[in-house]
């Protein structure tokens, strides 16, 4: 099955916290939602946390979440290091009280470094960080090393599927929009999203396409990759080519995938809901 939500709390969602998010998600007929930690790791207790994962069982709503973006497992600097493990680790943590089974990550800048030594470094801090969550007892998360939208960013979706068919407990966050984006366009519509899935289908094998993580949005991109999020069939002030939302839902269910697909639309639920139509149509 492949559940479709939101980034975060609905919009529409009266009282803002995340409690009420996973109501609104069920009343919207949505099935999954992400807890956003991108400024912080805002469950700080475990019992906090539990709660949650105790609500969203119940409403059939899918938990995932996403790791403060101020993350950088490449940075030379033993300190900022450090703190990007601490930020990994206690989202894990409260991902994994509150029955969440993905983290997403942004792991990393290539800091004009070579791409093959920052592959083999990111890769060291990945297996590093699961043996924690091993020995934590936090390994019923997977990290999410999230495909990103510039090139400065770690990674494409040729380092990433290469690195997590190298390491256990990792797998990667597929950003549709990021994909195009990075790619400046060249890389949007069916046959484009197709040849994304078989890359999985062909690192990752059957698994990879039956436990997935997904993002989505409406994109605005330059030459330089990723500006911002669009609400779908929004036009791009650039005049760049729209996102094909439509082609990349039908590559979904072409590819038989499953796992979690989460919007990342400003108008978040709204896009969501918008996909999930169109993929129950299909
Ligand atoms: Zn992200």
């Amino acid at each position: 099955m492949l559940r479709i939500g939101t980034a975060g709390v609905p919009l529409s969602t009266e009282t803002r916290d995340t409690l009420a998010g996973i109501l609104q998600v069920r009343k919207l007929g949505l099935d999954a939602m992400e807890l956003e930690f991108v400024r912080q790791v805002y469950i700080k207790h475990e019992k906090d946390a539990e709660a949650i994962g105790t609500l969203a069982k119940k409403e059939k709503v899918a938990l995932s979440a996403h790791a403060p973006y101020f993350i950088n497992l490449n940075s030379p600097d033993r300190v900022t290091l450090e703190a990007s493990h601490k930020r990994i680790i206690s989202s894990a943590r409260m991902a994994h009280f509150a029955g969440a089974r993905s983290v997403v990550i942004h792991s990393a800048y290539y800091l004009k470094m070579d791409t093959r030594e920052v592959f083999e470094r990111v890769k060291e801090q990945y297996k590093i960080l699961r043996k924690e969550l091993v020995n934590k007892g936090y390994d019923d998360v997977f990290l999410r090393p999230e495909l990103m939208g510039r090139a400065s960013q770690f990674a494409d979706i040729d380092d990433l599927v290469n690195m997590c068919a190298e390491l256990e407990g990792v797998l990667p966050c597929v950003d549709f929009a990021h994909y195009v984006a990075l790619h400046n366009g060249t890389k949007n519509g069916y046959d484009a999203f197709c040849e994304l899935l078989g890359k999985i289908e062909k690192g990752l094998g059957k698994e990879g396409l039956q436990n997935m993580h997904i993002h989505f949005a409406g994109i605005e991109y330059s030459d330089k990759g990723e500006r911002n999020h669009l609400i779908f069939d929004e036009k791009s002030p650039r005049g760049k080519p729209l996102f094909l939302w439509r082609d990349m839902v039908k590559a979904w269910k072409d590819y038989k995938i499953e796992g979690i697909a989460i919007c990342e639309s400003p108008n978040i639920e709204v896009d969501a809901l918008k996909a999930k139509k169109y993929y129950d149509s299909l």
